[in-house]
């Protein structure tokens, strides 16, 4: 638990948040600004900054957010075409310092991002 992390008091409890899963790993939650008509952010328990900071024995972790991104979009049907994304320090736009993964979906998306 990070005293000034927003995701750690949604994790917590003490600020509210529209949760869409919940196991002993992580929580998948609405995003308060969707960028397309899924916007899912998908965020592991545990407090991690950035990729970066990831280490060796986190791998399962990572897998684990992402299988349960691929099942969320299994039942929303949005098996056509989503995308996930981990942002990753200021020049890719993160804003939120303990990791999420989102999960974008149900509108075509342009490649490359921008
Ligand atoms: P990033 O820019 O990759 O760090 O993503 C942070 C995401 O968190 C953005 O898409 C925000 O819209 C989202 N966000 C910020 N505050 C909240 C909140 N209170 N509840 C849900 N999502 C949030
Ligand atoms: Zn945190």
């Amino acid at each position: 638990m990070d005293e000034d992390c927003l995701f750690c008091k949604i994790i917590e409890g003490s600020i509210p948040a529209a949760k869409v899963y919940e196991d002993e790993q992580c929580v998948a939650i609405e995003d308060i600004n969707p960028q397309a008509p899924t916007h899912i952010l998908l965020i592991p328990k545990r407090h991690i900054a950035t990729v970066l900071d990831l280490a060796p024995e986190d791998a399962a972790l990572v897998g684990h957010l992402h299988l349960n991104a691929a099942d969320i979009a299994r039942k929303r049907g949005l098996t056509d075409g989503f995308r996930l994304v981990f942002n990753c320090n200021a020049g890719a736009g993160q804003t939120v310092y303990h990791i999420h993964l989102h999960l974008l979906g149900g509108r075509t998306f342009g490649w490359p991002p921008g």
